[in-house]
């Protein structure tokens, strides 16, 4: 088959290479997107419908900015769609004495003039009595916090691609890719590509992508759970926000009730490190007795009933910051990964920033989302 050039090729067609696809297909660009399995799948690191959306930051102020951006693509996205994306149900922040998110999530606030509410236990029981706010616990209320409809999201973006001249390949791995001054490349089973410039978007098979790099990343197994509650009427959006409780039981955070499988919760700490072709993707009645005890001691609605289960990875990096940046050995070749269990809230943010890097020699990254703090010493 004879070589087919375009301006930019994607490997990977999951959260961060729809983005990078939508940004390519606004900006007019040929582009060839290569996704090994179906677009929209639940073996990397987009599955289980919904994702956490908050821009009080505790995970550093740096990416306000980014999230900030990011509001504003999606509320685009849903009017260039037509589909419901972003919830705003509104987001609690939650730590026992001695936790620090909470606190660090007012500071990112603080910083960047991010609305919120600092509550009283007391304050916090009277608005959502079906939390049991212990009386020495951080409340922090953020009103323009929510979640987003992870399915609408990826499939809203990539058709916002296909209908301006993408193409998607599915079911189509990149077995191998290299790059010179003069271009890119891609091998796949069914050819050679060629493009000016070449996006890895590759989630927990990022370290794959980038071997011969050896950089520091590893992969986490995670459950998700979805649990039966006693009056599902109180956890509904209007009436329960998001939240995350960081203490003893680990970093849990969860959603209102959008469906029959109840509320939907999870522990963003801990998880095994695993292979992404091996990984067990069953979850065991060991883990879901654990996260229940955990999840019931902030919610004693939440009855033992679990409806629903799943595992999802996150691809990690060492101190859980992503990489956004351009390959080292490569200035066409840009790398969007180690998204560590909190990219998808920035995603159109993320695909816009890595087609800037691309295309304009000018374009920094964020320091803190550099490639060089991993890399080795040479
Ligand atoms: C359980 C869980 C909960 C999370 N909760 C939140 C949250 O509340 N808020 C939040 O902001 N973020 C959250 N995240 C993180 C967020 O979902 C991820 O950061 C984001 O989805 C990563 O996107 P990605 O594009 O890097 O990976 P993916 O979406 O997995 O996409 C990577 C794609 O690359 C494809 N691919 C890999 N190698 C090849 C190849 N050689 N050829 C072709 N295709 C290839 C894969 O098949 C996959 O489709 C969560 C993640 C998990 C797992």
């Amino acid at each position: 088959m004879p070589n087919r050039h375009v301006d930019a090729v994607v490997l990977g067609g999951g959260t961060m290479g729809s983005a990078v696809a939508w940004e390519l297909g606004k900006r007019g660009r040929s582009a060839i997107v290569f996704e090994q399995f179906q677009h929209v799948h639940t073996l990397g690191a987009h599955g289980g419908d919904t994702r956490v959306f908050r821009h009080a930051y505790a995970e550093s102020p740096d990416y306000v900015p980014l999230v900030r951006r990011a509001d504003a693509l999606w509320v685009a996205l849903e009017e260039e769609s037509g589909q419901r994306i972003l919830e705003r149900c509104g987001g609690l922040e939650l730590s026992a004495p001695g936790y620090v998110h909470t606190r660090a999530a007012r500071l990112s606030a603080d910083e960047h003039g991010i609305p919120y509410e600092w509550l009283t236990p007391d304050e916090g029981r009277a608005r959502w009595p079906q939390i049991a706010i212990p009386d020495d616990w951080d409340v922090l209320y953020s009103p323009v916090a929510g979640f987003l409809r992870t399915e609408p999201a990826l499939r809203s973006m990539m058709a916002g691609a296909t209908s301006r001249g993408v193409e998607l390949r599915q079911h189509e791995p990149v077995t191998t890719w290299g790059a010179d001054d003069a271009c890119a490349w891609v091998e796949t089973p069914s050819g050679r590509f060629t493009a000016d410039r070449l996006y890895i978007s590759a989630g927990p098979w990022v370290a794959r992508a980038l071997a011969q790099l050896g950089l520091p990343l590893h992969v986490r197994r995670k459950t998700l759970w979805w649990l039966g509650v006693e009056d599902p009427g109180a956890f509904a959006p209007d009436r329960f926000p998001v939240f995350i409780s960081d203490a003893g039981q680990g970093e849990n955070y969860g959603f209102p009730v959008i469906d029959e499988f109840g509320l939907k919760t999870a522990d963003h700490s801990g998880g095994d490190h695993c292979d992404p072709d091996t990984v067990d993707r069953e979850t065991t009645h060991a883990e879901a007795e654990r996260l229940i005890r955990a999840i019931r001691e902030l919610f004693p609605l939440v009855n033992g009933d679990v409806r629903r289960s799943a595992v999802c990875m996150y691809a990690m990096t060492p101190d859980s910051h992503f990489i956004m940046d351009r390959h080292p050995d490569h200035q066409n070749v840009i790398i969007g990964g180690g998204f560590s269990g909190h990219g998808f809230k920035f995603a159109p943010a993320v695909g816009e920033f890595l087609v800037e890097l691309g295309e304009n020699p000018d374009a920094r990254p964020i320091p803190i989302l550099a490639i060089d703090r991993l890399m080795a010493p040479a």
